[in-house]
């Protein structure tokens, strides 16, 4: 990355505070005068962390910035998230002494990923996180003094924010007005308009558009709103999110992904993405997905987990991806949205790695606890007799110690299924994640598919672009990819605009 000089830097920005267009010359933006109905100097799309981020910075640096959100609230998927976030060097390791490195970090991301992650983009993510945090200090994100030593990671890294994502959202976006940013909310980006040379000049939007839930694809049959052109005279930045709502596009990529639950924002469909691969970019690793589990996964191993028959049908010892396939498969193979439930009894229950956890799932309503076999099967609609068979039969094989789908049955500490009360919840993978999207290069600048070559002033960032995480997103890494691709990318915009 360029760095800024002092110079440089003053001379543009007393420039921009004059008004003047900055990166494109005097006859082009004449010619685009006539075209557009409002000018800015960059438009980011989205309203999540990675566009606030962004978009802060620009704004804080004199730039005129709009950013646009299609839906009626901000924040997106950000503003649902605990936005946990992995961060190499911070003041909180530094405090507690933890010895963290740039290559344990990157061996953590990588067995998550399987290999699958852009070596550069991961470097970037780490080297970068702990100036992303302080710049999210900066504008006003409150986080906890204690670090969170989360699995997947070798230390502890993981920072909280006070109060979760819609705090540190709505913080930050009242930083962002206060520095002179614009908003404009309910305005959806459908095109990107290039000029003759192929150069991203601004984009088409629709105002007052309203986001319609009942329509089954949004993005093609919702035609509300009112469309405008706007400017962008030096960048036009898609903070889009990922794709996790879309059944359709996800289902294409992964048709296991057809019934998989989601706690995303409604708003999270493919159309961005569409919206950039029509202007030439080039979306990558999109079949892939990260699931969530509303249980600790390495807990499930002390249970069994039965399908709408009341059957066995998988081990129930992996991490969240494995069982989140094997499910999603298994009711595919059923043709079933009913969620297989797994079952525990109070030894299994009292086996698990933090049973105050496992209580708190039964104060939240998630799991319920029954006094005999005949009230969980009632509650459930489970046939009594097929679940009697079936818990016979593990508990023979727990006996012979040999299970029919190969558990490894000491690990699973022997819990049986035979000691009132039980415990049952359903077993229902949710994507919470896509780690595939736009392809860009480590100065967030979407990447042509045609030649691997930047699209001048198309930028990417966040969970819109894909690369970084690769099979399965390491816990607590999309806040800081998104933070450090925001960050760097507008650092990015305003060097390569200097004069
Ligand atoms: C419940 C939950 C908990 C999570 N917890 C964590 C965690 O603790 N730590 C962690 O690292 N990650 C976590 N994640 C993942 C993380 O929160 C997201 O990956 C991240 O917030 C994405 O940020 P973003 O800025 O890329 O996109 P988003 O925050 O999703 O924002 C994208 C925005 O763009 C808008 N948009 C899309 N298309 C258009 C368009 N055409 N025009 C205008 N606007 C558009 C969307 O409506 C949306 O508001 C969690 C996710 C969920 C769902």
């Amino acid at each position: 990355m360029k760095k800024i000089s002092r110079r440089k830097f003053i001379s543009f920005a007393a420039i921009s505070a004059l008004g003047f267009p900055l990166s494109i010359n005097a006859s082009q933006d004449k010619k685009n005068n006539e075209k557009f109905d409002e000018y800015y100097d960059v438009i980011v799309v989205g309203s999540g962390i990675s566009a606030h981020i962004c978009a802060t910075y620009l704004a804080k640096n004199k730039i005129n910035v709009l950013m646009i959100e299609k839906m009626d609230r901000i924040g997106g998927n950000s503003a649902l998230s605990q936005q946990d976030f992995a961060v190499m060097g911070s003041d909180l390791q530094k405090k507690e002494n933890i010895q963290d490195s740039v290559e344990l970090f990157l061996k953590d991301l990588n067995k998550a990923g399987e290999g699958y992650n852009h070596k550069e983009q991961s470097l970037r993510l780490i080297k970068y996180s702990n100036e992303a945090y302080e710049f999210a200090k900066s504008c006003g994100i409150k986080y906890s003094d204690k670090l969170k030593f989360l699995g997947g990671h070798s230390v502890p890294r993981t920072i909280q924010t006070i109060g979760g994502g819609g705090k540190a959202i709505q913080t930050i976006h009242n930083t962002f007005l206060k520095e002179g940013g614009k908003f404009k909310k309910e305005t959806k980006c459908d095109e990107i308009i290039k000029n003759d040379k192929g150069e991203v000049v601004g984009i088409e939007v629709r105002e007052n558009y309203r986001f319609d839930r009942n329509l089954k694809n949004d993005d093609r049959e919702n035609k509300t709103g009112i469309k405008k052109r706007y400017c962008a005279r030096m960048a036009v930045v898609f903070a889009t999110g990922g794709f996790s709502r879309d059944v359709e596009y996800r289902s294409i990529e992964n048709p296991r992904l057809k019934r998989a639950y989601t706690p995303s924002n409604l708003g999270q469909t493919a159309g961005a993405l569409k919206t950039m691969a029509k202007a030439g970019a080039n979306p990558v690793q999109v079949s892939l997905s990260r699931f969530s589990f509303g249980i600790p996964t390495e807990d499930l191993i002390y249970g069994i987990i039965v399908d709408k028959n009341a059957q066995r049908f998988m081990n129930e010892d992996g991490d969240r991806q494995v069982l989140s396939n094997k499910i999603l498969a298994h009711m595919d193979n059923l043709e079933t949205d009913i969620y297989p439930i797994v079952i525990f009894d109070s030894n299994g229950f009292s086996n698990s790695h933090d049973p105050r956890r496992m209580q708190s799932f039964i104060s939240s309503g998630k799991m319920f606890r029954f006094e005999n076999l005949e009230e969980l099967s009632n509650f459930f609609d489970l046939d009594l007799n097929e679940l009697k068979k079936t818990i016979n039969e593990y508990e023979q094989g727990l006996s012979n110690q040999k299970d029919k789908f190969e558990k490894d049955l000491s690990k699973s500490k022997n819990s049986g299924i035979n000691k009132a009360p039980f415990y049952a919840m359903k077993a229902m993978p949710s994507l919470s994640y896509t780690p595939g999207g736009i392809f860009i290069d480590t100065n967030m600048k979407v990447l042509s598919i045609e030649n691997n070559q930047p699209i001048k002033n198309l930028y990417a960032i966040g969970e819109a672009t894909g690369g970084v995480h690769g099979a399965s997103r390491l816990t607590s890494c999309s806040i800081p990819d998104c933070m450090t691709s925001g960050l760097l990318c507008a650092k990015n915009i305003i060097s390569e605009k200097l004069i």
